[in-house]
């Protein structure tokens, strides 16, 4: 088969490329594995998603008669949760083989290793096809990272693919790590009453947000009976019938202490899909397990290039996709605006949710940015208390000097949506001055805490 471009896995990043590349004119070929639409639309983004709206639709109903609602004998039914997120992951797939139809891209099924300049071979059960590419992206994600002394079992020793498929709701988990996946997976079980205990070496639960934030989920954990042990570390796991036992210790030293479960999640973060896709002898770079790029995401192999999880970027959807639309758009002759990593936007869907962009309050101090802060919680607001939400926390950093934004740090109600202001913002290199007096903020929204937050760093907050 020969064309102008072949991707390699059709996850965000290599779909949205494939997707730009045909619109642009090439003759486009993307080889998956597995399905359309890789980690995040199988087993990572809309899966998880759909849980924890199970998860929260539960907790909502159990609070009903706070809203003069009567619903009784409130119950779910695990299986019926995991069937729904599974559904909504083939939906999704499909709607990737939707586009790749109407933007005429060929969807090879199979495995692909590169064979040399252009060439990708791909296996599949029907034998072994070849394709010449005047172009290739790689776009082949990550998987779960294990630790070196803890190995997945897929029974009691899990990854997130085995944590969101479980038959039978856990009556206890111990999850290891507190990013993003592990938050989420906590806020799941926790929400549909399994004793959950957080173990994080970082002294603090999200350890990548600011550290207000982090403050606050771990008081909202708390409150909802998740055990958080921060500050520790795993040294060893041991599975017995029917439970997980761990050892842990203490950053700082002292004697271990141990912990058990039913079941034990690993959560520490992902590893690149390098191996097996003949990039050596192409004379593709790697380092730590991911595929080294230039700022043009060019590997050293010429005509190669490699963009999403398997750069060891973000690890984020909207990251792999952003780098997709730039890959394809070079590879046309096109001259792309740079990716805008200073303002990408990161959120976490446990409850209470968390969003932010930019740099956190210790990130600008430590690199002496003159700063003025200002914090609202969304408590206060007429919306938050008709809605019975989460009071939560919103957060705004400006530039003392020029008044630019700096970061924003949320946790709270819809603030995974609400982000997007403050993207923009940074993006756009907004000011204060313009966020606040040039903007009406609509009555009565959430979205009013961002502009209470951003005033409270001037003085100007109206409801503190
Ligand atoms: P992937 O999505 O990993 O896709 C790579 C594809 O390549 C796969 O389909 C794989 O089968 C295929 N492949 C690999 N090797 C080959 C080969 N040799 N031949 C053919 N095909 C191959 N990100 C967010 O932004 N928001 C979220 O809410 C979020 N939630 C997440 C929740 C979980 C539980 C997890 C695990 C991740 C989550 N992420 C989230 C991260 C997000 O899923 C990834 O950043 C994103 O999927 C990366 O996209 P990608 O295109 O680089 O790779």
């Amino acid at each position: 088969m020969e064309a102008d471009l072949c991707v390699i896995g059709s996850g965000p990043g290599g779909y949205v490329a494939a997707i730009r590349a045909a619109q642009l004119g090439l003759k486009t070929v993307c080889v998956e594995k597995e399905s359309l639409g890789g980690v995040c639309l199988n087993w990572g983004c809309i899966p998880t998603k759909a849980l924890l709206r199970s998860a929260e639709v539960y907790e909502l109903c159990k609070r009903s008669a706070e809203f003069g609602v009567m619903a009784e004998s409130v119950a779910f039914d695990f299986g019926a949760i995991i069937k729904r997120s599974r559904d909504i992951t083939k939906q999704i797939s499909k709607g990737v083989a939707y586009l790749f139809r109407k933007n005429k891209i060929e969807h090879v099924q199979g495995t692909a290793t590169l064979k040399g300049a252009g060439k990708v071979e791909v296996t599949s059960k029907k034998g072994i096809e070849t394709i010449n590419a005047k172009h290739i992206i790689v776009a082949t994600g990550a998987r779960a990272r294990s630790l070196p002394n803890i190995d997945f079992d897929g029974e009691n020793i899990l990854s997130y693919r085995e944590a969101m498929t479980l038959k039978e709701r856990p009556k206890s988990l111990i999850v290891l790590g507190a990013g993003a996946i592990g938050v989420e997976f906590a806020s799941f079980y926790s929400s549909l009453g399994t004793e959950v205990t957080i173990v994080e070496y970082q002294p603090r639960l999200v350890p990548n947000e600011d550290k207000e934030i982090s403050e606050e989920l771990e008081r909202a954990f708390k409150k909802h009976g998740v055990q958080c042990m921060t500050g520790h570390g795993v040294k060893s796991a041991t599975v017995h019938p029917e439970k997980v036992s761990i050892a842990v210790e203490a950053a700082e030293g002292g004697s271990p202490k141990s912990f058990e479960a039913e079941k034990l999640l690993v959560a520490i973060g992902v590893a690149g899909n390098v191996e097996g896709l003949g990039l050596e002898e192409i004379g593709v770079s790697t380092h730590k397990g991911t595929i080294v790029v230039n700022e043009r995401l060019e590997t050293d192999a010429r005509g190669v290039y490699a963009i999403g999880d398997v750069t060891g970027g973000y690890a984020l959807a909207h990251v792999a996709s952003a780098e997709g639309v730039f890959a394809a758009e070079t590879i046309a002759g096109h001259n792309p605006n740079p990716i805008p990593y200073h303002a990408i936007p990161g959120c976490t869907y446990c409850h209470p949710e968390i969003a932010s962009v930019g740099l956190t309050e210790e990130q600008a101090r430590s690199q002496n940015i003159p700063i003025k802060v200002g914090k609202f919680p969304f408590g206060p607001l007429g919306r938050t208390v008709a809605a019975g939400e989460y009071p939560g926390l919103c957060k705004f950093i400006w530039d003392e000097r020029d008044h630019s934004l700096v970061g924003a740090h949320m946790i709270g109600p819809a603030v995974t949506d609400l982000i997007a202001a403050p993207t923009l913002g940074k993006s756009t290199e907004v000011n204060a001055e313009s966020f606040i007096d040039g903007t009406i903020w609509a009555h009565p929204t959430f979205a009013e805490a961002l502009k209470e937050a951003a005033e409270d760093a001037f003085g100007k907050a109206i409801h503190i």
